[in-house]
């Protein structure tokens, strides 16, 4: 575990609730139920061992890169943060821990020859540590405004790294929009992971074409499925499908398969970030497990 700060983080979640734990040493999450998807195989402790990585990889920042049209990857190894960059200003999605804020998500903003002055709005993916805890501090380096979504306000208001208030400059809703030079995001409600889970849309023009971007909320249920998470999910898992989707991407790079596509990059071959097939992979894997789990819940109620 890897939470210096002490905030409620995925791995927590998952720690907490995983079901059928055994409690001396085995802390981590279940390796069990397993599901197939495309040959490969998922459990909940390969799903989040894949997501987090180690605490080193966590924090070490990722070679920043452009990813298509004004979007680019600014996060480290395995936790992702992205930068909009727009005439009026930019939008950085996703803090990540506050001990990153400076060494990665600042430096690569400065890495890739912008400014984190210039920095507009900080948006949040979801209300765990791993993705938002570095607000307060992005603001207080950048004096960009904080917008949050109002089912994850609650979990954000008890997120204070250092004993800091979370910075909450707007809360907003399912289908509001924040428009910037020209580049607009919308804010899907994808609730599961937690009560707020924000998947975001945008179009990104690239070489004279536009795509639809997406930068997905995780729906990895955390550990036991109580019926308010089964409902959410329930509505998470259809909606998501029927966004318009080209650019999939995600709150954690190995959501869709970033390392991959990164070293596939190269001047004149096509846009390995351009994968329209690979919109719903993340998401058959997360409803598989979801319906596994709930299997294996329901087996063990008998
Ligand atoms: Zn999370």
């Amino acid at each position: 575990m890897n939470n210096k700060s002490g905030q409620f983080v995925c791995v927590v979640a998952a720690l907490i609730a995983a079901p059928a734990v055994s409690t001396a040493q085995n802390r981590g999450p279940a390796d069990h139920p397993n599901v197939t998807i495309g040959g490969q195989h998922y459990n909940p402790k390969v799903i989040l061992g894949r997501n987090m990585g180690t605490p080193a990889d966590q924090e070490m920042q990722f070679p920043p890169h452009k990813i298509i049209g004004n979007v680019y990857y600014i996060g480290s190894k395995t936790l992702s943060s992205f930068l909009i960059v727009t005439p009026a200003g930019n939008i950085v999605m996703d803090t990540t821990y506050e001990r990153n804020v400076r060494p990665v998500i600042q430096k690569s903003v400065e890495d890739l020859g912008f400014k984190f002055s210039d920095t507009k709005f900080i948006l949040g993916n979801h209300a765990h540590g791993d993705h938002m805890e570095g607000d307060a501090l992005a603001k207080e380096l950048s004096g960009a405004q904080v917008w949050v979504m109002a089912e994850d306000e609650a979990a954000l208001r008890a997120m204070k790294p250092g004993g800091k208030e979370h910075p909450i400059d707007k809360v907003f809703h399912d289908g509001d929009t924040l428009s910037l030079g020209g580049t607009t995001l919308t804010a899907h409600l994808t609730p599961g992971h937690t009560h707020g889970c924000t998947t975001w849309t945008m179009k990104a023009t690239d070489a004279g074409k536009t795509y639809d971007v997406v930068f997905h909320c995780s729906l990895r249920a955390g550990g036991r499925i109580t019926p308010d998470i089964e409902a959410e999910l329930n509505r998470s898992f259809p909606l998501v499908r029927a966004l318009p989707c080209d650019v999939p991407l995600g709150d954690h790079g190995a959501q869709y398969d970033m390392q991959e596509k990164f070293a596939k990059l190269k001047a004149g071959a096509p846009n390995p970030f351009i994968d329209p097939k690979g919109c719903n992979i993340e998401t058959d894997i997360e409803e598989a497990m979801f319906h596994a789990i709930l299997k294996e819940q329901a087996e063990a109620a008998k």
